[in-house]
């Protein structure tokens, strides 16, 4: 299953899905796309940090949180998308195995790295 989600990563990005829904196929690949929405969090003082995707790891700009100067940042997930969280909020576009109940799952930093180094393998062969 995870080997699957990361071949279609490579493969395709599924840039013709619209963002503004909460999933649909892919017209490209065929693959049933979910939008998930995610905001970085300081782990201290909890305000929201700008951050941006890095090989599918959703990273913070800054190295420390402005308001506090902590390092630690949480991910949180986020439900729906609103206005006071749009220029915070990171979109990945990730892909639904459709046999198996996935909506429990819950994306962590640790398995961002894991993810993502399993990517970059599975994507030079
Ligand atoms: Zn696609
Ligand atoms: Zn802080």
């Amino acid at each position: 299953m995870l080997l699957d989600f990361l071949k279609q990563k490579c493969e395709c990005s599924h840039k013709h899905v619209s963002p503004a829904v909460d999933e649909a196929y892919c017209p490209d690949c065929g693959a049933l796309v979910r939008n998930k929405w995610y905001i970085v969090r300081c782990s201290c003082c909890n305000i929201k940090r700008v951050s941006h995707l890095e090989l599918d790891k959703i990273v913070p700009d800054s190295k420390f949180c402005h308001n506090c100067g902590s390092e630690n940042y949480y991910i949180q997930e986020l439900d729906n998308i609103n206005f006071t969280d749009i220029n915070y909020a990171i979109l990945r576009k990730e892909t639904v195995e459709q046999n198996i109940n996935t909506t429990s799952q819950v994306w962590i930093e640790n398995e961002g790295k894991f993810l993502t180094e399993k990517k970059l393998i599975e994507c030079k062969e």
